[in-house]
């Protein structure tokens, strides 16, 4: 059965990269061994990390003066290491609240360090972005980039004079940025990037030095960067999916893939606006272009359309219990078909089918 898959994360991967991997699944290269069973030290499986790398470097294009990192831990795990490692001066992380993911890592940071909250969009339910100015003397500033619950995102990186942080994990490599605008890049790999697994952070070179010695080695950064990823087991299957979304993205051209984020994401909110059924509350200029919350107003309504959205092969639309209604997330792997069949069934739901 195909169906249309519209969750969060783990997300919707593109169909040939799921037929190359199965293809290479049992033999890699003529190797005999499947991905799966390559010792992290073969030539192969470097050979993988550092193709993973280049394409990165080359699709981000990340300056010479960034590591590239791939860890485990998830996006969570940053929560802690980022104050671990780099609330070493003043022990003090500023903070731009815009949702949950923001809490959740202002929670975290509080083991390690002192908090602040620069700004909030509390006030009007995370719809949109905080506007003001702020000014920060923190050992940096962190921000949730591209906010997955509630369906909101930056467009201009903050300055304030201070290390910028921000957690990429559901916009990573859906829209070009300038890393140099950044000090620290992280992302979870399960939405934009391949699997579950992996944990990309990207790191500028002399904030490595701030780690204070009596920390963990797995826990430091300057101890990936000194081993190239490869200070322990890394996530190797999870890295080699990555390679292929990259190969993938490459091939058609990373302006293709950005340009069908956008037209996909203003052809769903074009159809909302002029609903006289379904809407989204986003402010229009913070909207996300990967994850669209909508909804009916009503819950049983929300209730029926997600059901007749399953029956038609759309799955994974409902929206998160905190924010409720439904959730479209049109990560880079989505189809245009995909998106054209939510389209058709939220019109006929609209018509009264059900
Ligand atoms: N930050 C954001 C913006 C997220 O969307 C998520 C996961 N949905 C996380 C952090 C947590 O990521 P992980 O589950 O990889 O720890």
């Amino acid at each position: 059965m195909t169906v249309f898959n519209f969750s969060a994360g783990p997300a919707v991967l593109p169909v040939p990269v799921l037929l190359k991997a199965q293809s290479e699944l049992l033999n890699y290269q003529g190797s005999g061994q499947s991905v799966l069973e390559l010792s992290h030290r073969s030539d192969l499986f470097e050979t993988i990390l550092h193709e993973t790398e280049s394409l990165l470097r080359e699709l981000m294009d990340i300056p010479d003066e960034y590591r590239v990192l791939f860890l485990q831990g998830g996006a969570t795990l940053q929560f802690s290491m980022l104050p671990l490692n780099l609330a070493t001066n003043r022990q003090m992380v500023d903070f731009i609240d815009t949702g949950s993911w923001s809490q959740k890592a202002i929670k975290d940071a509080q083991a390690y360090a002192t908090t602040r909250i620069l700004a909030s969009s509390a006030s009007d339910g995370y719809r949109s972005i905080p506007v003001e100015a702020v000014t920060s003397d923190a050992d940096y500033l962190h921000i949730t980039w591209n906010n997955t619950l509630e369906g909101t995102t930056y467009t201009k990186a903050p300055q304030v004079g201070v290390p910028l942080v921000a957690d990429f994990s559901s916009s990573i490599l859906s829209e070009p940025i300038d890393i140099r605008q950044f000090d620290v890049i992280y992302a979870g790999a399960q939405k934009n990037l391949g699997s579950a697994g992996m944990t990309l952070v990207i790191i500028k070179d002399e904030l490595l030095q701030r780690t204070p010695q009596s920390s963990g080695s797995y826990l430091r950064y300057d101890t990936h960067a000194k081993h190239h990823s490869l200070y322990n087991t890394p996530p190797t299957y999870s890295i080699y999916l990555t390679k292929l979304v990259l190969e993938w993205i490459k091939e058609q051209g990373f302006e293709t893939v950005v340009q069908r984020n956008r037209q996909q994401a203003a052809a769903l909110y074009t159809y909302l606006d002029q609903s006289t059924l379904f809407s989204n509350a986003v402010a229009i200029s913070d909207r996300s272009r990967m994850n669209i919350p909508f909804s009916t107003g009503q819950v049983d309504l929300d209730t029926q359309f997600l059901k007749f959205a399953e029956r038609n092969q759309l799955v994974n639309l409902k929206g998160h219990r905190s924010v409720g209604g439904m959730r479209a997330s049109l990560y880079n792997a989505m189809p245009n078909s995909g998106v054209d069949a939510l389209l058709s069934v939220l019109h006929r739901f609209e018509q009264g089918e059900r």
